[in-house]
């Protein structure tokens, strides 16, 4: 482990060194180890589409790093630059990632080498499908086999392209429409689906900041309120959180970042107004609520704050800017924007790190919401709403007969009320990172050897993967 501490790797490499670093606190068989680390199965395709009467050598991927457990899972993206270690590390993620949050899927992961801002939607619509078609024949699509779902580039519309094009290969599969998430809500998604990440990792530092002497060692005091957060990245994932933390918990955002500069205000952004004016200009250059500095986005993460949210890409804080980092609280929204080599330095200097593989999980655990509202063909809620409703009035009606008083109508309202679909989904996101994080304290606790939380989650990870080795065996 020795040498490797300070020198960048690769990102697959990256992925399998913090998985070491969890072994090495373990009581785990070298070949279960090994068993556990390989990269499954991976497929590279290549395939022709016609683009404005030219035909285009379109290049994608899909890895299966682990396949203990059905469907094997992961979210495709669409981006310029991908290739075949970054998606094996991705998919190596979500075997983690599932395992931490305890969503029953093995890990997986694609991406198409595309920039979709360089196509039309009749193009990408063509690109997805024949990329669909390549996945589906080479039994690397299926509702039980291996569940795509958005990504970096990707959305509700690719989701849903997707969806059909399986439909159509596979007429007589009853459960067609749960061989992708993250479809539009119309087309068999779930609500809650689209913001799931940043809920995610609102609801793991909601929970963080209930254990005090967690928030004490991060070097903070007090609750989320008045948090100064920056933010690199502003997609989806950025978008949410900061919008949640902002709104519901009283963060204060001083930076977020575009691809092209870096959006300041000291006393806080009002990120609902600063991503209109970025949907409407495709920039947040000219946004009257803050100062706007062209250049160098990854300056944003050197910031003076207290919570830093990475939500951009991999390998973000490395060896070269690690000692430029002031943040007390790291919580990783992108996955693997800290490569091992900045990971020890920070670890080293006590800096507090939420990593990826739990903080970022809300995506996957609505996701599996998902699959199991399409496999049982029915909505959450749909079966007993109106009948919780009607027992929390008849309740009502109970205690005010009982005793001769009124209930305040502002009660009245939650409690005579049952849940929708949406209140279902984000309470039991909300359970399933409280849980997780519970667990990953108890481990960090429990074990004097580790320090940091990422390998406190991953020895709960591949404690869980590896009880599937131990008790069934390999075959
Ligand atoms: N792409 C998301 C992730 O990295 C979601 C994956 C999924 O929902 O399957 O976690």
């Amino acid at each position: 482990m020795a040498e490797v501490e300070f020198t960048e790797a690769s990102f697959s490499q990256s992925v399998n060194y913090m998985v070491d670093r969890a072994l090495a606190v373990m009581d785990i068989a070298p070949d279960v180890a090994e068993a556990i680390k390989s990269c499954n199965a991976v497929i590279q395709v290549k395939f022709p589409v016609k683009v404005r009467g030219k035909i285009e050598i379109i290049c994608g991927w899909r890895a299966v790093h682990s396949n203990h457990r059905l469907p094997a899972k992961g979210g495709i993206r669409y981006a310029p630059i991908v290739d075949q270690d970054e998606i094996e590390a991705l998919a190596a993620l979500m075997t983690y990632k599932c395992a931490i949050v305890d969503v029953p899927f093995g890990g997986s992961k694609g991406g198409v080498m595309i920039d979709p801002n360089n196509y039309s939607r009749d193009e990408l619509e063509l690109i997805t499908r024949r990329f669909t078609l390549e996945l589906v024949r080479k039994g690397f699509l299926s509702p039980s086999t291996n569940v795509p779902a958005p990504d970096m580039g990707t959305g509700q519309r690719e989701m849903a392209w997707m969806a059909d094009t399986y439909k159509h290969l596979n007429p007589d599969d009853i459960n067609y429409i749960a061989c992708v998430t993250g479809k539009p809500v119309a087309h068999g998604g779930i609500e809650g689906r689209t913001e799931a990440t940043g809920r995610g990792l609102q609801y793991a530092l909601q929970e963080f900041f209930r254990h005090e002497d967690a928030v004490k060692e991060a070097g903070l005091e007090g609750g989320l309120g008045g948090k100064r957060v920056v933010l690199q990245g502003f997609g989806n994932v950025g978008y949410h959180v900061s919008k949640f933390l902002f709104q519901e918990d009283g963060c204060k955002i001083i930076a977020i970042t575009d691809s092209k500069g870096i959006l300041i205000n000291e006393d806080g952004l009002a990120i609902e107004e600063a991503y209109c004016y970025k949907v409407e200009n495709k920039t947040l250059d000219g946004f009257p609520g803050g100062r706007y500095k062209k250049g160098n986005t990854t300056r944003v993460l050197e910031m003076e704050c207290d919570i830093l949210i990475p939500a951009a890409v991999e390998g973000q804080i490395s060896i070269e800017n690690v000692d430029r980092i002031k943040a007390k609280i790291i919580i990783e929204a992108a996955n693997g924007p800290i490569t091992f080599a900045a990971d020890g330095v920070l670890n080293k200097r006590g800096v507090t790190i939420i990593p990826d593989a739990y903080a970022n999980a809300g995506g996957v655990i609505v996701s599996y919401f998902e699959w199991i509202r399409n496999l049982s063909h029915i909505r959450f809620g749909r079966m007993q709403r109106r009948y919780d409703e009607l027992r929390g009035q008849n309740q009502l009606e109970a205690l005010e007969n009982v005793t001769g008083k009124k209930v305040p109508d502002s009660f009245k309202d939650r409690l005579n009320s049952g849940a929708s679909e949406l209140d279902l989904v984000r309470s039991a996101l909300d359970d399933s990172m409280r849980q997780a994080f519970q667990e990953i304290r108890e481990t960090r606790t429990d074990n004097k050897d580790i320090t940091d939380y990422r390998t406190a989650a991953y020895v709960n990870a591949i404690r869980k993967i590896s009880r599937t080795y131990l008790d069934i065996g390999v075959y």
